[in-house]
């Protein structure tokens, strides 16, 4: 059989981001966890993601971890204290929350329905705890695990990076060790070997999803309706 070429990867590309039932039925938004070790090129795939397609929301999270050079309060995080994000939990406005290497991270509730509801794809960036409270509750999300092609490729983009020091990276290492046995919860597992590939491969398989019947039940309700009224 002859390989797929790039040309059929984008027709195929187009037919899916155009999937809507445009004009008979609003397609829903649907709820995303990216999750993968520390290292293994998430921020960057997002980035990319949010800029090469426009149905896709990405939710920023609230933390107390401190900001890493270069980032800003409210694009990469909101950076709340320890006090503030306590009150947010008491007052119901995370999705989910976790505790990760020290600190709290959570999803502020309020955006990512609001985006559903306009039926954008809200993307959660979140490590597992948060990814399998985000399942429990939400029974249609997809789990996506980015993983890089070895162990040795994570320790040493870890350590390349440089914006952390030798004893966080340890603990993020050891995390990531924990984190490994759970990683068969999640609905699929992407290896990021070359950046452009592994957008579109994700693309594809989010927008793969909203083709499952149980993302469609309104839109089947409306042809069975419909079907009603003319026989
Ligand atoms: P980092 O400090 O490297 O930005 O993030 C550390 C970990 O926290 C990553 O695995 C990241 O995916 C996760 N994380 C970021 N935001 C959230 C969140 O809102 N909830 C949960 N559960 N994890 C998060």
């Amino acid at each position: 059989m002859e390989a797929k070429k790039i040309s059929d990867m984008d027709e195929r590309e187009d037919s899916a981001a155009g999937m809507k039932h445009d004009g008979f039925i609003r397609r829903k938004g649907m709820l995303v966890v990216i999750s993968g070790f520390s290292g293994a090129g998430k921020g960057t795939l997002m980035k990319e993601l949010i800029k090469n397609y426009d149905n896709y929301s990405l939710s920023i999270s609230a933390t107390t971890r401190q900001p890493r050079p270069g980032e800003t309060d409210g694009k990469e995080y909101f950076f709340v204290s320890k006090e503030r994000f306590e009150e947010m939990i008491r007052n119901d406005e995370l999705l989910e929350y976790a505790r990760y290497v020290d600190n709290y991270y959570g999803t502020p509730k309020a955006y990512v329905e609001s985006e559903m509801e306009k039926g954008k794809d809200v993307i959660l960036e979140i490590e597992i705890q948060g990814a399998l409270k985000i399942r429990a509750k939400y029974p249609d999300s997809v789990l996506i695990f980015i993983i890089t092609p070895s162990a040795k490729e994570l320790i040493s983009r870890l350590r390349h990076r440089g914006t952390e020091s030798d004893e966080v990276i340890r603990k993020r290492l050891e995390r990531a060790k924990l984190e490994a046995v759970g990683v068969e919860a999640y609905d699929y597992i992407l290896i990021n070997d070359n950046l452009d590939k592994t957008v579109k491969h994700l693309n594809y398989l989010i927008q793969d999803q909203h083709m499952r019947a149980s993302q469609q039940l309104e839109f089947l309700e409306e042809f069975q309706k419909e079907l009603g009224t003319v026989i």
